[in-house]
């Protein structure tokens, strides 16, 4: 098939993009590398040895990726392309609503254009808050969202249900991801943060190799084994080839909409990632405990039964697998 991947250049999109063409699809990336550089392209050939297409654009640009439509015969988008940090979501709320909501709205309508049916949606699991229950189904009700990023997410959900049900050719997977982490077994690809990273694996990695002086485990006072918050991290690599699974089942069915959870199934607190970490590297982390950060869930974990079951996919690497190539990453693009 010939995916269009929007913001294919990033971090989960350009893990999908090695997977994509590993599976013998063509992938053709569309982004802006406002939050992503060109080397990339050049690393997934290097894993690959196929070049994907690339169009530079903004998907928020109907009349450029109209043109790509017309150039490219597409027989399915997968769409990335988004911001994702939390706290400037609540910050700056209309660069969130514009470019999370607006870029799925002009996606979708140039799909609907051209007649592409088939779309793969990256969602994520703060859709459920704090659940009630762990691990959490997908039939767990979607709790009011604590930022505006979360609420992005819930609104393009929403937009996905609202066309499927109004249009009977259309088929979407909506994939809410866990923790993803890790990097390429390669080194060549990997997560790369602009300036302070709010993600606790890439502050890891970043203390470890000297760029920042300590991390801060934001609380050890939760109701959990250890006091710290209890996640689900998954490899971006198994991630990445949840998305083309996703993309086959949609093409082997008519219309349908599939939600499914993308994580593990196991739940991991910050002391096991820091001991892990500790592990893995045969190294001494520098670490301190701080306050609860705002706005964080004291737990979460995925009930991935569905997509094990429907997708045929299943998590194959560990988190000490995982660190590994986090750290490797960080070690490579230091150099
Ligand atoms: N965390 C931490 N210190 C950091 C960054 C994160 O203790 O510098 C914790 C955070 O409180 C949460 C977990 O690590 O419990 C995962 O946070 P992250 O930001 O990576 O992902 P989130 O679950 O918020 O999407």
């Amino acid at each position: 098939m010939n995916i269009l991947v929007t913001g294919g250049a990033g971090f989960i999109g350009s893990h999908t993009v090695v997977e994509l063409l590993e599976a013998g699809h063509n992938a053709i990336i569309i982004d802006d590398f406002r939050n992503s550089t060109p080397s990339v392209i050049d690393n997934i050939e290097k894993i690959t040895g196929k070049r994907p297409t690339l169009y530079k654009i903004d998907c928020n640009n109907t009349t450029e990726l109209s043109a790509v439509f017309r150039k490219e015969k597409i027989d399915g988008v997968i769409h990335f392309a988004a911001d994702k940090a939390v706290g400037e979501s609540v910050k700056n709320p209309l660069k969130y609503y514009k470019n999370n909501i607006g870029g799925l709205v002009s996606v979708t309508e140039v799909m609907k254009e051209h007649n592409c049916n088939t779309l793969v949606f990256s969602s994520s699991c703060t859709v459920y808050g704090n659940p009630e229950v762990v691990p959490v189904s997908e039939s767990a009700s979607i709790q009011p969202a604590h930022s505006p990023y979360g609420y992005t997410k819930q609104v393009c959900e929403r937009l996905i249900q609202d066309v499927y049900t109004s249009d009977n050719s259309f088929k979407a997977s909506i994939l809410r991801y866990f923790n993803p982490i890790g990097a390429h077994p390669s080194g060549l690809i990997g997560e790369l943060p602009i300036g302070t990273p709010n993600n606790l694996v890439p502050y890891i990695t970043q203390t470890a190799i000297g760029i920042r002086e300590e991390l801060t485990v934001f609380g050890n006072d939760y109701n959990t084994p250890d006091g710290s918050c209890i996640r689900d991290y998954i490899h971006v690599v198994d991630l990445a080839k949840a998305h083309v699974k996703a993309l086959e089942k949609l093409s082997h069915s008519e219309h349908i909409l599939d939600i499914f959870n993308i994580g593990t199934g196991n739940g991991a607190s910050v002391y096991d990632i820091i001991k892990t970490f500790e592990k893995v590297t045969d190294s001494k982390l520098n670490y301190k405990v701080g306050k609860r950060r705002e706005g964080d869930v004291e737990r979460v974990y995925a009930d991935n039964k569905k997509a094990i079951q429907e997708l045929n996919w299943k998590p194959k690497y560990t988190i000490d697998d995982a660190l590994m190539h986090a750290w490797n990453w960080e070690q490579n693009i230091r150099k």
